[in-house]
């Protein structure tokens, strides 16, 4: 993506969104972002893969944000 393409008119991009959520394994904060708005195969799902810090479990890139736990 260039950097021209992040500037400028926000309407119809997915915005990434941050969100604190539990580890589904051992209920640590797992920082992740959520894609918010954009093209509806994209909306509320996490941007990325997400390590949790305690126990090394693995939030898969495109998970939905319904299915994860707001911390
Ligand atoms: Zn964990």
């Amino acid at each position: 993506m260039s950097a021209s393409a992040v500037r400028g008119c926000q309407e119809g991009k997915a915005t990434p969104k941050f969100l604190e959520v539990k580890c589904p394994r051992c209920r640590e904060a797992v920082e992740v972002f959520v894609y918010m708005g954009g093209s509806a195969d994209k909306t509320g799902r996490t941007t990325a893969d997400e390590k949790c810090p305690e126990c090394g479990y693995v939030i898969p890139q495109g998970t939905p944000s319904e299915r994860l736990v707001r911390y």
